[in-house]
């Protein structure tokens, strides 16, 4: 066959390829043209899923009636001028409307604010049909009928109507975070409706559109994020960690405005959290990064949810070292939604835990009231007795110990049996106690919960999850202020590698030493291992290493190191923890209250789940009827 120069329609047919891979992507970039004419409302309706009917309307700029057929043609665009260095619309590569248009029965109707009249043109299958006349607002409407009747291969690929509209809905919601002062609405036939009424572009307005996406209870339970570090800032917000799903779909991340889908940045969120959740929870967290458009690359793919940054290592130790100091800062707190869910379990006649969840519609905490300790456990006869590492101060003694019963408490108790001078000595202690943020511990029931009073509310403490977070960020400090404790081989494992990464391990020696690994530089092709830390006890000598090269080179960085140490750190926690089961004495209860309040991140476990929750006063007298 001799060589031909493809069809214009059969080249837009296999850019739509790429950038046109279902009805969301339709929507996603008709709502990026929107917006990048200057919207200040968009409206989008779906029918069939969008694979019947797809049309987006705003008022944006307009098209002027002689460049309607510009629109249409490829790689035309009023968006990129000569540096491809600095785009900073939302498009720029000119094709998605006649990608659209080759798979598709399209129409732009158009008019612009100097315009007395709209136009229209239109394109079925690639067929260009001629302009005319209309009747129309300012604004642009968008209408996108048939898709993907001129490629029935694609069409097969659809997933049905209702998978195919939440997707819609995804990506309208992703980009209207990006927004905040646009008003969105997205409805149809196949669809409830989704309307978000523009807020603006402050902080507070931000936070409002992202409450409206992720839900009103997201702002209680998140922290904000303000970070900057060579001229790269990052803004946002994160859930706190006992305010967790199940997947990461609720993680939306911008660069320069633009929602990203990038491994970098859901990997840096992983590594920001992994101290604090579980494997299989992850947080929910919107991120806006802000840096130089020459520094970044968005010309990656057609859908242009890809991205390059030309120094990975910097993005990502900017989101890891700024989200772990916000959650350190914003130290113990549980999430509401915890006590939200215990109000609905104790209301009465409310629907019990098993039957479909707390009455508020909240995703059930049922787990988090779990006490994590194995039944029947003896503290006195266990082997594994509690770790005092940096815990000495806290008053915990052997689990021999013994701790008061519940009906002995009343010894402890300031209430009616004390007497007059006991109760007046203690009154002043517990008066000050009461000003603290988990208050004083009145008593220690079901022998692993701590309840303690605030002025303004009942608290009550997983004595065992706290404990082990304790011991555990005990662990961790004394990993990383250096003291890690290293075992010298007794002969120096010689690992061979690339000599790139031999270079590269070199390079960190100094760090890698400082976690107990001693590395050196041996011959071009290898480094020798003479030290690892103990902790890690036996461990695979030229896996660690190979894997230590590898995170470098990927990311400059040697967390891997630390994450397998901090992971050491978490189970040796749980060995060594205070088991419930274990009794209490009073001056016991308040010092652990007290180690809680002074530790960052101990409103979690090391599994995630809340150490204690909080009950307002005002909603326990709602619980009875006296508000
Ligand atoms: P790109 O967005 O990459 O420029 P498109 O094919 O999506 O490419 O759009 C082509 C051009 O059509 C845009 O550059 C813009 O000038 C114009 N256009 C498309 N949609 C709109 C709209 N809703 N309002 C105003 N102009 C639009
Ligand atoms: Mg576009």
């Amino acid at each position: 066959m001799p060589i031909r120069q493809l069809s214009e329609t059969m080249i837009n047919q296999i850019a739509a390829g790429e950038v046109i891979e279902r009805p969301a992507s339709v929507v996603k970039e008709l709502v990026e043209n929107a917006l990048d004419a200057g919207a200040g409302k968009v409206e989008v309706v779906t029918a069939g899923g969008g694979l019947n009917l797809i049309r987006v309307t705003d008022d944006g700029s307009g098209i002027l009636e002689p460049e309607l057929a510009m629109a249409i043609a490829r790689h035309c665009t009023s968006k990129l001028t000569e540096d491809i260095n600095d785009i900073r619309s939302l498009g720029f590569r000119g094709e998605a409307l006649p990608s659209i248009g080759s798979v598709s029965r399209l129409s732009i109707r158009s008019r612009t604010a100097t315009s007395d009249s709209a136009a229209e043109i239109g394109i079925e299958g690639g067929r260009v049909l001629p302009v005319r006349p209309a009747a129309a607002n300012r604004g642009t409407t968008v209408e996108v009928r048939d898709l993907f009747f001129a490629t029935p291969a694609r069409l097969k690929f659809m997933k049905g109507e209702r998978a195919e509209s939440s997707a819609t809905s995804d990506v309208v919601k992703r980009i209207a975070i990006a927004f905040p002062a646009v008003h969105f609405t997205l409805a149809g036939s196949d669809r409830s409706t989704l309307e978000l009424p523009a807020t603006d572009d402050s902080p507070e307005g931000s936070l409002r559109r992202v409450a409206q996406v992720i839900g009103a209870e997201f702002p209680d339970n998140s922290i904000a994020i303000d970070a900057m570090r060579e001229g790269v800032r990052l803004t946002g917000h994160v859930s706190i960690p006992s305010f967790t799903r199940a997947n990461a779909l609720q993680q939306y991340a911008y660069v320069n405005g633009r929602p990203v889908r990038d491994k970098l940045i859901a990997g840096a969120i992983r590594g920001a959290f992994a101290d604090v959740l579980p494997r299989d929870r992850h947080a929910v967290t919107v991120l806006f990064l802000t840096l130089d458009p020459a520094v970044v690359d968005v010309n990656v793919h057609p859908a242009k949810a890809d991205v390059r940054f030309r120094d990975p290592g910097l993005v990502r130790g900017l989101i890891v070292g700024a989200v772990r100091q916000a959650l350190a800062d914003a130290g113990i707190r549980a999430a509401t939604t915890g006590a939200a869910g215990m109000m609905a379990a104790f209301r009465p006649g409310a629907a019990s835990y098993g039957h479909g969840g707390p009455a508020n519609g909240h995703r059930s905490y049922e787990a988090s009231y779990h006490a994590s300790g194995p039944a029947g456990f003896d503290p006195t006869r266990s082997p594994q007795r509690p770790l005092d590492m940096g815990f000495e101060g806290a008053g915990f003694e052997g689990p021999g110990q013994r701790g008061l019963r519940e009906n002995e408490q009343a010894a402890f108790d300031a209430g009616p049996l004390a007497s007059a001078d006991a109760r007046a000595g203690q009154s002043e202690a517990a008066e000050t106690l009461l000003g603290a943020v988990l208050g004083a511990a009145r008593a220690q029931v079901h022998e692993n919960y701590i309840v303690a009073q605030t002025r303004d509310s009942l608290i009550i403490v997983d004595q065992h999850a706290a404990h082990e977070r304790l011991v555990y960020e005990a662990l961790k400090n004394a990993l990383h202020s250096r003291a890690v404790p290293s075992q010298i081989l007794l002969l120096p494992e010689i690992v061979d590698l690339p000599e790139e990464d031999a270079e590269r391990l070199a390079m960190h020696s100094e760090t890698l030493a400082r976690f107990g690994l001693g590395v050196e530089r041996f011959g071009p092709g290898a480094v020798a291992v003479r030290e690892t830390p103990s902790m890690l006890g036996e461990t695979n000598v030229q896996q660690l290493v190979r894997d230590l090269a590898d995170e470098i080179a990927d990311n400059d960085t040697v967390d891997t190191l630390k994450e397998r140490l901090d992971k050491i750190a978490a189970t040796m926690a749980c060995h060594g923890s205070v088991r419930s089961g274990r009794l209490l004495k009073a001056e016991e209860m308040n010092a652990l209250l007290r180690q809680m309040e002074a530790t960052p991140g101990s409103g979690t476990c090391n599994h995630g789940r809340p150490t204690y929750i909080e009950l307002k006063l005002a909603d326990i007298e709602r619980l009875f009827g006296r508000r």
